[in-house]
């Protein structure tokens, strides 16, 4: 027992320094990091460019609040909906925040209050982000929850068609599940989801907290669907490692908000947004993302050459990617994967979640590839006698 409260189940591993996709332990043994401290470090480790604009504007001025003009805030935001159907951003600081904002949206804009969102999502833990998760194991103890929100199957049409009626005032949910395993969209619920919201005044709210700012290869992972939301949560990668967060929203529901309906007080702080500006400079090249694309197929194509296909199934998108063990409990084969030097996290029980950060080069990837070979068949014939 520690000063600490217990609601981490920790590996007994401290992290000092790193660099890259490298990082090293308080004892000096050295990992292969594929889970970027869960898709927030986009650029890895210390990236000079990173490192170079916090030194920079932590010279010149950290926190101002919004009671005063942020330009940078504003430059910020033109980045994010650069050719996009989206034209407004809000600035907060994590991806509950993100989701409490945009929940909050689309009740005030469509004067209604009942949301969809599907089972096995996560949304954050705060009041309102945790009850629109569709996770008993998340909500156990802390009731009552906020009203109004219905779970349904992912990906199932029909459910989806026969729930929604004029109460709904938007449908929310992850393109690729993160938390929840790493599911991604299926066409035919996309064009489901199209299609209802486009014939209706439902709003439609992408969380692209773990997908989005490259993730999956496309500076947002709807971009990859035929899906047009009108409000989109950010955060982990957006800050590649400094807290940040935000919300995007069309120009539709720009008077939902009005001076003193929102706010919070480090939200799109001076320090926050220039991070934010170097990690989006560098993300949202297209070189860059196709970069992202063509690493995620290379890693899955290596992963289905060396696993079994009838004992394990690959998930991906881009280079967020589950293994699916099937029965297999993946938490002892983590400190397996630790020994050997490869940080790994997992996405519910049985899914191993590899999230390398987007710059991680081929030759780390092969090498990556080589310990997933080594333990996970070793741990698979070991489970297997
Ligand atoms: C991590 C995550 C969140 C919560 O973000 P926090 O910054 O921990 O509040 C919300 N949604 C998704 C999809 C996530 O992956």
């Amino acid at each position: 027992m520690n000063a600490l409260f217990n609601n981490y189940s920790r590996r007994p591993i401290s992290l000092v320094e790193g660099k890259g996709t490298f990082v090293k332990d308080s004892n000096g043994k050295s990992y292969l990091d594929f889970t970027s401290g869960i898709a927030v470090l986009c650029l890895g480790h210390a990236h000079p460019s990173l490192v170079k604009t916090l030194q920079e504007q932590s010279e010149k001025i950290w926190h101002t609040s919004n009671l005063y003009e942020i330009p940078s805030q504003v430059k910020l935001a033109e980045t994010l909906v650069k050719d996009q159907h989206l034209s407004h951003a809000f600035f907060c600081n994590s991806g509950a925040e993100a989701n409490e904002a945009a929940i909050k949206m689309a009740r005030k804009h469509t004067g209604k209050n009942h949301i969809i969102t599907f089972e096995n999502s996560f949304h954050g833990r705060t009041f309102g982000a945790m009850s629109a998760t569709a996770q008993e194991k998340i909500h156990n103890g802390f009731g009552p929850l906020v009203d109004k929100f219905t779970y349904l199957p992912f990906n199932d049409v029909e459910q989806l068609k026969k729930s929604v009626d004029d109460s709904v005032a938007a449908i929310m949910l992850e393109v690729v599940q993160g938390e929840g395993g790493v599911n991604p969209i299926t066409e035919e619920f996309a064009e489901a989801i199209h299609e209802i919201c486009s014939t209706s005044d439902i709003l439609l709210i992408i969380d692209e907290v773990q997908t989005g700012i490259g993730r999956t290869g496309t500076r947002f992972a709807f971009e990859q669907t035929v899906l047009k939301p009108d409000l989109v949560t950010l955060a982990k990668g957006l800050g590649g490692g400094f807290p940040f967060a935000g919300v995007l929203g069309t120009s539709e529901i720009y008077d939902t908000f009005s001076p003193g309906s929102h706010g919070t007080t480090y939200g799109g702080n001076p320090l926050g947004v220039a991070v934010s500006q170097t990690v989006l400079d560098i993300v949202f090249q297209d070189t860059f993302l196709n970069e992202v694309k063509e690493k995620g197929e290379y890693l899955v194509q290596k992963l289905n050459e060396i696993l079994p296909a009838d004992k394990l199934t690959v998930r991906a998108k881009g280079l967020l990617i589950g293994i699916d063990c099937g029965s297999l409990e993946v938490a002892p084969t983590i400190s397996k994967f630790e020994d050997a030097g490869l940080l790994l996290c997992g996405a519910g029980p049985n899914v191993l979640r590899l999230l390398p950060p987007l710059n991680v080069s081929y030759e780390e990837i092969d090498q990556g590839i080589a310990i997933l070979e080594d333990v996970l068949i070793k741990q698979l014939n070991e489970q297997t006698v």
